[in-house]
């Protein structure tokens, strides 16, 4: 289905779950969050029921994230259920993969296509402390464990932190080099909570390509993709730049996003929520809904006067 500013709007983002089993200094607070009541979050069944009038409106992208979707008690019946929806080309979930290596093998055969995976160090004791918990190597099994079971295309995704992992992006560009697999550089987004703390720990992107001179532009296979992809010559996989704040990919966004309670978010830098929990559950004709939500996408963000949205990035799932 088309938006009224004639983008095709076929990719939907679902939050499963607010919890994590990591605290990422940008993303959690040390002591967790404060949890929605139970009875306001989306059961696995509704979500399976929001997505499947999704894809009678055209959707054939979904991507299933949080919080931690691994977390999430039942989460293979979910993939297993979207797994099944014959329009779903790609179907992929974003994972701190601390937990893949216990479940790669299960969410291929259930049919989730790909994985796109956090890492933003490659030092354990640095990685201990961004996460504030998280092992680097239950990660590296992971990443080996997404291989072997063919989760692939493989992305990883790096949040550039001022003073933590500069140092480290040649390391990262040099996975690219010998193998098929996509290094991402995302710029710190000021969202929810900790925005402040995004805020005062921001550089932006130029810096790779200041540090790695050799890598060259490659043109974009998916327009709609946030990322400005690079390879470095001869480099199997490529190296992307998601530059959210000083770069707007507005013009292309063919997204929409569910949230844990059950929220539509036409843009992930508004605060604007459409309510499809109640309808729902109410038994109305949520396709309806969503019909005018995407036709009224806003045009794009403007995040450059300080409108922060408010909601945590677990919630929303990034
Ligand atoms: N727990 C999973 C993970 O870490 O991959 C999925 C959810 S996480 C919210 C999704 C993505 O958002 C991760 O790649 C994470 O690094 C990124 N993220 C979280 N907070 C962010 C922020 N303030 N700015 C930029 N990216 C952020
Ligand atoms: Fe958890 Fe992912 Fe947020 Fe880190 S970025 S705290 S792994 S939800």
């Amino acid at each position: 289905m088309f938006d009224s500013y004639g983008r095709r709007i076929n990719y939907l983002r679902i939050s499963v779950t607010d919890l994590c089993n990591l605290r990422c200094k940008y993303c959690m607070p040390e002591k967790g969050i404060k949890k929605i009541p139970y009875e306001e979050i989306l059961t696995l069944e509704e979500i399976q029921s929001i997505a499947e009038s999704f894809v009678e409106l055209g959707t054939d992208k979904i991507r299933i994230t949080g919080g931690e979707p691994l977390v999430k008690r039942g989460i293979l019946n979910l993939i297993e259920g979207i797994g099944k929806l014959d329009k779903v080309k790609d179907f992929a979930m974003t994972t701190n993969a601390t937990l893949l290596y216990k479940y790669a093998e299960d969410l291929k055969k259930a049919g989730l296509k790909r994985v796109n995976i956090s890492m933003d160090t490659l030092d354990r004791k640095k990685y201990g402390d961004i996460t504030r918990r998280g092992d680097l190597q239950d990660v590296l099994k992971g990443i080996e464990a997404a291989k072997k079971a063919g989760l692939t295309p493989i992305k990883i995704n790096v949040v550039l932190i001022k003073g933590f992992n500069e140092d480290e992006i040649e390391s990262f560009v040099n996975l690219t080099r010998y193998e098929d697999i996509d290094v991402r550089f995302i710029e710190l987004m000021p969202i929810g909570s900790l925005r402040y703390w995004s805020l005062n720990n921001y550089i932006s992107n130029d810096i790779v390509l200041k540090k790695v001179e050799e890598l060259q532009e490659v043109s974009a296979s998916d327009i709609s993709s946030p990322a400005k992809y690079y390879r470095l010559p001869e480099g199997k996989g490529k190296v992307g730049l998601i530059n959210p704040i000083s770069c707007k990919f507005c013009e292309n966004c063919n997204r929409m996003r569910l949230t844990i309670d059950g929220k539509i978010k036409p843009c992930l830098h508004s605060n604007e929520e459409i309510d499809l929990k109640t309808p729902l559950r109410q038994g109305k004709n949520i396709k309806k809904i969503i019909e005018t939500v995407i036709l009224n996408k806003p045009k794009e963000h403007n995040l450059e006067d300080g409108n922060y949205i408010s909601r945590d990035m677990m919630d929303i799932g990034g």
